[in-house]
């Protein structure tokens, strides 16, 4: 294994778990390792630091253990044992699978495993490989994921195309890694808090399914009776089948993509909702809101994809938070609640909270925080990985 040594007194991080090191800390390396090939980290006394992923970039090596005995076969086994094993204990996977059989099985960094996404849809997981790393060990990602779920894993299914990076060599086409015998579909309904959801990872977004606004749709859910519902950005219907479920009064819901529209008629009719209590709309959920009567809905969800991608557009995304949530705090009703998200990872709490505020002040409506939204716990935070945090939200009270 070809071994990098950082320059002096550029281990402190690594000392502290922090699971990245930066192209600039190194200060030799013993070889010419290839993208993707895992390296040994040694401080520049040579003491060993930890094995990783390595890359070319500005994140050089991705940490997969700090402990020099864990690189063996099973790996990847262990490290996807482990994550379940968190799932179980917060509740998910349970036995019978009765309320919720569809959670993320593995956040990155969260669980040990850089640059790896792996969402499971009751039997089928789906999995996004960001680093060339993770994308070379698909395979022994989806042996391992047959060891731990044995019989009921029905399908491994690779839809790293759009989030591995890009290099000559690899083979970037999404498919099947693993199918079991008589498995066809490329879609399955799942169960989440009970409500019944299509999912469909060969043509939906990211892996098919927000599975990180679970605990948020329970809360809307606790909110929503009898209420006139706006559900902004809402792709395949999460948020609505809760209102709808909890009783609200009419849902509104919007997306600019006809697939997921299709989608969200397909779940409301799944779940056994009239279809008169609900109304979808292919629409720009910014003009649909900017055009809203004044007073019509008294509970709005604002859930649009991320802004800033990068922290280079940070700014222009904070403007157009501060546009958007000024439209939603102008048009709710008065005693009204705005639910309102923001999955930028580079806009943290502070910058979104201050945001909304500006949004508010410009309005000029009296406004409380009723609470301040999170992301679930199977997407886990790595302590030591702070910036594995990226959803944030806030409910607020309109008068
Ligand atoms: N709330 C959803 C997840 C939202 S993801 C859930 O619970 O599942 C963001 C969504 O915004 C995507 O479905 C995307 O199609 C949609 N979108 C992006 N830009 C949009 C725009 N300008 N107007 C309406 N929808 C938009």
């Amino acid at each position: 294994m070809i071994k990098i040594f950082l320059k002096k007194g550029r281990e402190e991080s690594l000392k502290r778990f922090h699971p990245w090191v930066f192209s600039g800390a190194i200060g030799q390396i013993a070889g010419n390792p290839a993208e993707g090939d895992v390296v040994g980290v040694y401080a520049s006394d040579g003491s060993f630091l930890a094995y990783g992923h390595y890359q070319i970039g500005s994140i050089a090596v991705r940490v997969l253990s700090f402990d020099d005995s864990a690189l063996n076969p099973h790996f990847y086994e262990q490290a996807l044992g482990r994550a379940l094993q968190v799932r179980r204990a917060v509740g998910l996977d349970a036995d019978d699978c009765t309320n919720t059989n569809c959670y993320r099985l593995v956040h990155g960094e969260g669980d040990g495993l850089p640059g790896l996404i792996v969402d499971y849809y009751a039997g089928v997981c789906v999995m996004q490989a960001h680093s060339v790393g993770m994308f070379r060990a698909k395979r022994q990602i989806c042996e391992g994921l047959k060891a731990v779920y044995g019989d009921r894993l029905k399908a491994v299914y690779d839809k790293s195309s759009g989030t591995a990076p890009f290099k000559a060599g690899l083979e970037l086409v999404d498919g099947y890694l693993y199918k079991s015998e008589g498995f066809s579909d490329d879609e399955q309904t799942v169960l989440e808090n009970g409500h019944k959801f299509i999912v469909n990872w060969t043509e939906g977004q990211k892996t098919g399914f927000f599975l990180d606004q679970r605990e948020n749709r329970a809360l809307v859910g606790r909110y929503a009776a009898g209420r006139n519902v706006l559900n902004l950005f809402c792709y395949t219907g999460g948020f609505s089948i809760y209102a709808l479920s909890a009783g609200a009064k009419h849902v509104d819901s919007v997306d600019s993509s006809a697939k997921a529209m299709m989608m969200v008629d397909r779940n409301v009719a799944l779940n056994g909702f009239d279809q008169s209590r609900h109304t979808s709309h292919c629409a720009d959920a910014i003009e649909f809101i900017k055009n809203a009567p004044e007073g019509k809905y008294d509970l709005i969800i604002v859930d649009p994809p991320a802004f800033a991608k990068h922290r280079g557009v940070l700014k222009n995304a904070l403007r157009a938070y501060q546009r958007l949530n000024a439209a939603a705090i102008a048009k709710v009703a008065k005693g009204g609640l705005v639910f309102t998200y923001s999955c930028s990872q580079v806009v943290d709490k502070e910058q979104f909270a201050l945001a909304v505020f500006s949004a508010a002040a410009s309005v000029g409506r009296s406004v409380r925080i009723l609470d301040r939204l999170n992301q679930p716990a199977d997407h886990s935070v790595n302590i030591y990985h702070p910036e594995g945090e990226y959803l944030k939200g806030l409910l607020l009270y309109v008068e």
